[in-house]
C-alpha cells in the first residue's frame, strides 16, 4: 500500500503558519483583510464564500464582502475593484467566478492588483509565474501541488514529471512552476498518443483532468509519486478524483487522496497568500 500524502495534514501546517503571521500583522496594527467581491446570490457562491470565512476565522484573517447587484455593470464591478486595490486596509482580494454573462469577465479579472490578486488569476500574475519574477501569485491549485510535494521533502530536480491536462489554471502554470524546480515535464492532454506509456515514464505523475478513471493501474508502475488534482462526482454525488485510488496506490510509492488532498491544499494556499507571499 502506497504512503499517503495527506492534504489535510499540509493544509493544517501552512494554516498554522498564516496563523502566525496574521498574528505578527495584527499585533503591527495592519490586521489582513481578505476583500471577496461578489456579484449576486448564487448558492455555489455562497456556499464558497461560507467555506472561505471559516478558514479565514481559523487563520486569523478578517474577511469582508463586497455583495454587488446580479445587473452590475461592467463599470461598477471595476470601480469596487479600483476601490479595493487602492484600500491599503485590503490585503487580498477573490473575485468569485464565473460571473454573470453580460459582464466582461477577462477585463474585469485584469483589473485586480497583481500584489492582491492572490487566486493569480490575472494576465500580470500568469506572466510571473511564466517569466519566473515575484509579480502577483502563483494560482492556488497549482501551488497547492508544489507545496504538498515540499512538504513532504520530494526533491524535483531532475526529477521527470508527467502532467495530465493543460488547462490555463492547472496543468500549464504547473509545468512551469515544476521546470522552475528544475524538473523535466512532460505535458499530456486528449490528443496524446499512448498515455499509459508515458504516465509510466514518470517519477511524479499529476492528474488533472477533471475525469474518473484517467489513472488506472496500466498507467503506473511501482516507485512513482501520483498526485490526483481532479475533483469529480461519481453517480451516487461521492466526490473522487481521477486516479481509481484502490488499485493505483496498490502499486505506486506514494499517493493523494481525493478528498482529502490537493484541494484542502489550495485552500489554504489562498489565506495563506495574503500573509505569505508567492512560494517560489
Ligand atoms: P479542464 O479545463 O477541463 O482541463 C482538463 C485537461 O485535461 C485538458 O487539458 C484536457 O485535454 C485534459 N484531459 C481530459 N481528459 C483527459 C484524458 N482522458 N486524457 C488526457 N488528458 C485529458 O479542467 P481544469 O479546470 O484544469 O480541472 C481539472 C480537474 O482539476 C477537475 O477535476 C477540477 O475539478 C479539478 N480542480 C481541482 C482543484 C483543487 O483544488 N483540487 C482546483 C481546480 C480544479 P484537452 O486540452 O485536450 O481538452
Amino acid at each position: 500500500m502506497a504512503k499517503i500524502l495527506s492534504g489535510k495534514e499540509v493544509a493544517a501546517a501552512i494554516a498554522a503558519q498564516t496563523r502566525r503571521k496574521a498574528d505578527a500583522m495584527k499585533d503591527s496594527g495592519h490586521p489582513p483583510l481578505l476583500r471577496i467581491i461578489r456579484v449576486g446570490e448564487k448558492k455555489s457562491d455562497l456556499s464558497y464564500e461560507r467555506g472561505v470565512r471559516k478558514r479565514a476565522e481559523a487563520c486569523g484573517v478578517d474577511l469582508s464582502v463586497d455583495v454587488l447587484p446580479e445587473d452590475v455593470s461592467d463599470a461598477d464591478i471595476k470601480e469596487a475593484i479600483g476601490k479595493a486595490n487602492l484600500d491599503d486596509a485590503v490585503h487580498g482580494i477573490l473575485l468569485l467566478l464565473p460571473l454573470p454573462r453580460h459582464l466582461n469577465e477577462k477585463e474585469i479579472i485584469n483589473c485586480i492588483a497583481p500584489e492582491k490578486d492572490l487566486d493569480g488569476a490575472t494576465d500580470i500574475s500568469m506572466l510571473g509565474v511564466y517569466k519566473g519574477t515575484n509579480e502577483g501569485f502563483a494560482p492556488c491549485t497549482p501551488e497547492a501541488v508544489v507545496r504538498i510535494l515540499d512538504y513532504y521533502g520530494i526533491d524535483l530536480s531532475g526529477k521527470d514529471v508527467v502532467i495530465v491536462g493543460r488547462s490555463l489554471v492547472v496543468g500549464k502554470p504547473l509545468a512551469q512552476m515544476l521546470m522552475a524546480r528544475n524538473a523535466t515535464v512532460t505535458t499530456c492532454h486528449t490528443k496524446t498518443k499512448d498515455l499509459p506509456e508515458k504516465t509510466k515514464r514518470a517519477d511524479i505523475l499529476i492528474s488533472a483532468a477533471g475525469h474518473i478513471g484517467t489513472i488506472k493501474a496500466e498507467h503506473v508502475r511501482e516507485g512513482q509519486i501520483v498526485i490526483d488534482v481532479g475533483i469529480n462526482f461519481d453517480e451516487s454525488g461521492k466526490m473522487t478524483g481521477d486516479v481509481d485510488f484502490e488499485d493505483v496506490s496498490n502499486i505506486v510509492s506514494a499517493i493523494t487522496p481525493v478528498p482529502g488532498g490537493v484541494g484542502s491544499v489550495t485552500n489554504a494556499v489562498l489565506l495563506a497568500h495574503i500573509c505569505e507571499g508567492r512560494v517560489q
